[in-house]
């Protein structure tokens, strides 16, 4: 599932080859995967847009449109949307395709659970999904402070806390597990134990591993791709997400895999407390 870094390095590979450019038409294959706005068509909506900047918040990205109109992508598991310069065929997978005065973007989803969902920009950040997420770790003014306010009361685990997408907004399985190894964390600790230089380790650990991942352009394990059809490079540095039962590469010990918040969780049972 793309991750924050993930869906940052598909905005920043977009913008690079879409922006400025015009919607022709739009061919939707599969209706459900794209949602308008009420008692209007899809492909009218977007007809004759400009694609006019493209932002993040959390794992979704906003493609604003000229006229108002902002396209929420949501990738969920296997979401995936890539520029093609030329004519590109269409398999069973691709559920829309934007045909540009240039190029054509193609949003494919193997396992149907993403979504593209236009809105009217004005009211994007009152989408109800969208105003529940919690702050941005990688803005200026997130800081452990901040973090510690948004953990503050929880008795759920940590694990389950920085997946919490009204918590902390763009973790998943991979960075929330890699940056508990590097604040020395074990992910089952009950969140209102933590103290608070355990917090500001966190905070650091949160903000170094995302911003690690976007410079290595995401993890690629199985489907995630860049808008460019590229797979991003962070998988040979994980320490710990998909290494269960490998030697830690702080302590030589064994990694320990386990369910926690209802997610499989590696961990190094000799670095994480
Ligand atoms: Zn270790």
């Amino acid at each position: 599932m793309p991750e924050l870094p993930e869906v940052e390095s598909i905005r920043l590979t977009l913008a690079k080859n879409t922006l400025g450019k015009k919607i022709l038409d739009a061919e939707v294959f599969w209706p459900p995967a794209a949602v308008s706005l009420p008692g209007m068509e899809f492909g009218e909506l977007v007809k004759d847009r400009t694609i006019d900047f493209i932002n993040r918040r959390g794992k979704y990205l906003l493609i604003n449109l000229s006229g108002d109109i902002t396209l929420i992508v949501h990738f969920r598991m296997t979401g995936r949307l890539i520029y093609y310069l030329g004519k590109q065929p269409v398999d069973k997978h691709t559920h829309v395709v934007l045909h540009l005065d240039e190029g054509e973007l193609h949003y494919s989803d193997i396992r149907k659970f993403g979504r593209m969902q236009l809105v009217p920009t004005k009211k994007a950040s009152e989408i109800s999904f969208l105003a529940k997420l919690g702050p941005e770790p990688l803005d200026e003014a997130f800081a452990f402070d901040k973090l510690g306010q948004q953990l503050a009361g929880k008795k759920c685990t940590i694990k389950a806390a920085l997946l919490d997408q009204r918590v902390i907004a763009g973790l998943g399985n991979i960075y929330a597990d890699e940056a508990l190894f590097r604040a020395g964390i074990y992910p089952g600790r009950k969140t209102d134990s933590l103290k608070v230089s355990e917090i500001i380790l966190l905070c650091n650990s949160i903000q170094d591993v995302l911003n690690e991942g976007i410079k290595a352009k995401g993890t690629s394990f199985r489907d995630y791709r860049d808008a460019e059809g590229n797979k991003g490079m962070f998988q040979e540095k994980l320490m710990v997400y998909g290494r269960a039962g490998q030697e830690c590469k702080g302590c030589g010990g064994i990694l320990a895999k386990e369910k926690i918040a209802g997610r499989t969780t590696v961990y190094c049972p000799n670095c994480q407390k």
